[in-house]
């Protein structure tokens, strides 16, 4: 038996491709796309417009598979965290934020990561493996379609989306997995499909220069960058993908990325870290760097208070410290926001997302990843670490 083609792994261009191959005309692949992505159909059987032998032939060769859930928790704000299996051991985390009028899904798209950063726990349990397109659109369907079931609503283009806004913010880094993101974030914006606006879709990243290039060309939505540090010597100590990428580079992107974005700034996220970067002294110099004449880069900065965890070695900086942090900032002019750390309770802050689940078998195929990943961006790149069961 050959295995299933998983229908989820296409984009709309794509789902034309395979009808052509079964003989099917393009009208079928869009059918297909909003049976998929606007009603959450799972089951070629519900397709009822769809002829009879096409859904045959669609049993016999394809499905509609999202990572299975491990676990489901909501927190007492309302914040509902998802564990979810994607195979050989690795498990990603997906975060619900329900707010006034709108809907944020937090989703993943790596196991694991391979930056490294100092003060995120995903980063500390080291790379496992890239998510496909699958792995990645299918938390947004499945939790869209689960959060309406839950709720009673009826599937379907028009009203009722539970999802307003997707971050990719969960576990990974998205532009060193950019083929399978960038197609994600293509069926998220398709009027066929979820239809979300590129303002409302945002993408996170430690500041990986050359991909931020590439993804204003393919495919430029709201952008984040994780900046955390004022200068080079303490952002290399943070974010170790900094010693590849120093803040000039990084801010020359940003510049650059303007330009295609659909928004008209880039949002700073800068986690707060007693002792280390919350000082007078690092506000004024992120302010001289955002606020340099010609180099400036028009921008947000929202401050996310530290989520500890047990081996970071690293405390949350104080609320009236965060305060003044943010108030230097404001005076020169740039919206500050402090993020209020929500879903405390059930581990689903920033940072606090790390697959439970490991397979201590796959350390070689993740070694030899970690290598390559080496090679490409310096020695310094990441490390592998084992966490016990
Ligand atoms: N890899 C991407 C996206 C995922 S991390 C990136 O780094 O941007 C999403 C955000 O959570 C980043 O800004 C990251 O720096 C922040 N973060 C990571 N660990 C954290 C922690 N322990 N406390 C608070 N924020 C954290
Ligand atoms: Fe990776 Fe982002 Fe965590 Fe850094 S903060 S280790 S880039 S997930």
């Amino acid at each position: 038996m050959t295995a299933l083609t998983n229908l989820l792994d296409f984009s709309p261009a794509q789902l034309v491709e395979y009808c052509d191959g079964l003989g099917e005309k393009p009208f079928r692949a869009k059918q297909l796309l909003r049976w998929i992505h606007q009603f959450g159909a799972g089951d070629f059987d519900a397709m009822t417009d769809l002829a009879k032998s096409l859904r045959e032939k669609l049993k016999a060769h394809a499905t509609i598979t999202a990572p299975l859930v491990i676990s489901d928790h909501i927190s007492t704000d309302g914040t509902r965290k998802w564990l979810l299996d994607v195979g050989q051991g690795n498990a990603v985390e997906m975060v619900f934020i329900p707010e006034d009028g709108r809907g944020t899904l937090c989703i993943s798209t790596q196991a694991g990561c391979a930056v490294n950063c100092r003060f995120c726990s995903t980063g500390k349990q080291g790379f496992s493996r890239n998510l496909s397109v699958a792995e990645i659109v299918g938390q947004l369907w499945m939790a869209e379609f689960e959060l309406r079931r839950a709720k009673g609503i009826e599937p379907g283009p028009k009203g009722g989306r539970q999802i307003t806004n997707v971050v990719m913010m969960g576990m990974g880094e998205p532009l060193l997995n950019f083929e399978p993101t960038v197609t994600a974030l293509k069926l998220m914006l398709d009027d066929n499909a979820y239809g979300l606006s590129r303002r409302r879709v945002t993408l996170s990243t430690s500041g990986v220069v050359p991909m931020m290039d590439k993804l204003s060309q393919d495919c430029p939505v709201a952008l984040a960058v994780s900046l955390h540090a004022s200068n080079d010597a303490l952002r290399d100590g943070l974010v170790p993908l900094n010693k590849k990428y120093p803040l000039i580079e990084l801010m020359a992107a940003c510049r650059r990325y303007l330009a295609y974005a659909p928004r008209d700034f880039i949002t700073f996220e800068y986690c707060m870290l007693d002792g280390v970067n919350d000082a007078d002294t690092n506000a004024r110099e992120l302010v001289a760097l955002v606020q340099s004449g010609v180099n400036s880069v028009p921008c947000k900065f929202n401050l996310i208070p530290f989520n500890p965890f047990p081996e970071s070695g690293l405390k949350r900086s104080t609320n009236p410290r965060i305060k003044a942090f943010a108030q230097i900032l404001m005076d020169a002019g740039i919206v500050t926001t402090i993020r209020k750390t929500r879903g405390d309770d059930i581990d689903a802050a920033c940072g606090q997302l790390a697959g439970e689940v490991q397979d201590r078998t796959r350390v070689h195929e993740r070694m030899r990843k970690m290598a390559e990943y080496r090679e490409k961006f310096g020695k310094d790149f990441g490390r592998i670490v084992e966490v016990p069961r």
